[in-house]
C-alpha cells in the first residue's frame, strides 16, 4: 500500500539529505532517508513513498538506474538532482522516465515546491484513476486502473508518460491543448519546458495507437495552437 505524501530521499551527502528532510518536516510532510542506490531500492520496495527524489552520483548504484529501476515498478513522480546542468540535459535525453530535474546548488525551498507540485499532479491523476476505471472509443480503450490500452483490437505498449499524456487529452475529450499546457499538466513543470517533447510524444502516441498515424483519428493536430483528443464515443 502506497503511503500518503511520504518522501525517499535519495542522497549520499548528508548535509543536502537532511536540510531537504527539515524543509519537507517543516511542512508537514514525512520523509525517509537513503544514502546509496541500493538502500535507496530497498527503502523504495520498503516504505512505497509516494515520490523519490534521487541524486545523480551515488555509491553502488547511481541514480539513473536506480529511477529506470523503479520506473520500471511504479508511476510514482520521480525528481532527479544533479550537480551541473551540462548533466541535467545528458539525463534528460536519456528518457530515463523521471518526471522534473533540479541542479545543484538549489534551494531547499524551490526543490519542496518541486515536490508538492509533483504530489498534487500525481495525486489528480490518480483520483481519475478512481473514478473512472476505463475509458472507451471506437478503436481505442485506454484503462484507467490497469494502465492498458487496446487500440483497433490490440494491445499496445506504453511508456508511463505515454500513456499519461494519451489519459489526460482522453479523459478531456475536444478539449484542445496548447502544448506548453500538455507539459504542464502532464509532466508538471514549465522551467526546462521545451515543446518538442510534446511532439516527440504525440508521434510515438500515434505511431502505437493509429491505424494510420499520418491521418490521425484520435490525436488531432489544431494547426498554431496544438492538439486535441477526438473520437466516437462508443
Ligand atoms: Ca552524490
Amino acid at each position: 500500500m502506497m503511503e500518503e505524501n511520504l518522501i525517499l530521499i535519495v542522497e549520499d551527502e548528508p548535509e543536502i539529505a537532511e536540510l531537504v528532510q527539515d524543509y519537507l518536516e517543516a511542512d508537514g510532510y514525512r520523509s525517509i532517508l537513503a544514502s546509496d542506490g541500493l538502500e535507496g531500492l530497498d527503502r523504495f520496495f520498503q516504505h512505497q513513498p509516494m515520490v523519490a527524489v534521487l541524486d545523480v552520483m551515488l555509491p553502488k548504484m547511481d541514480g539513473i538506474e536506480l529511477c529506470r529501476r523503479i520506473r520500471a515498478e511504479s508511476n510514482i513522480p520521480i525528481i532527479i538532482m544533479s550537480a551541473k546542468k551540462s548533466e541535467t540535459d545528458k539525463i534528460i535525453g536519456l528518457g530515463i522516465g523521471a518526471d522534473d530535474y533540479v541542479t545543484k546548488p538549489f534551494s531547499p525551498g524551490e526543490l519542496v515546491a518541486r515536490i508538492k507540485a509533483q504530489l498534487r499532479r500525481f495525486k489528480h491523476l490518480s483520483g481519475q484513476i478512481e473514478n473512472e476505471n476505463t475509458l472507451k472509443y471506437t478503436g481505442l480503450e485506454i484503462n484507467l486502473k490497469e494502465y492498458t490500452v487496446h487500440a483497433e483490437g490490440r494491445q499496445v505498449e506504453l511508456s508511463a508518460k505515454e500513456f499519461q499524456l494519451l489519459a489526460y487529452m482522453a479523459a478531456n475529450k475536444g478539449q484542445v491543448f496548447s502544448k506548453e499546457q500538455l507539459l504542464e499538466k502532464v509532466w508538471g513543470y514549465q522551467h526546462i519546458g521545451d515543446t518538442n517533447t510534446i511532439t516527440v510524444y504525440v508521434r510515438k502516441l500515434r505511431e502505437k495507437i493509429e491505424l494510420n498515424p499520418s491521418e490521425p483519428k484520435f490525436i488531432k493536430t489544431v494547426w498554431g495552437v496544438g492538439y486535441k483528443f477526438d473520437g466516437g464515443n462508443l
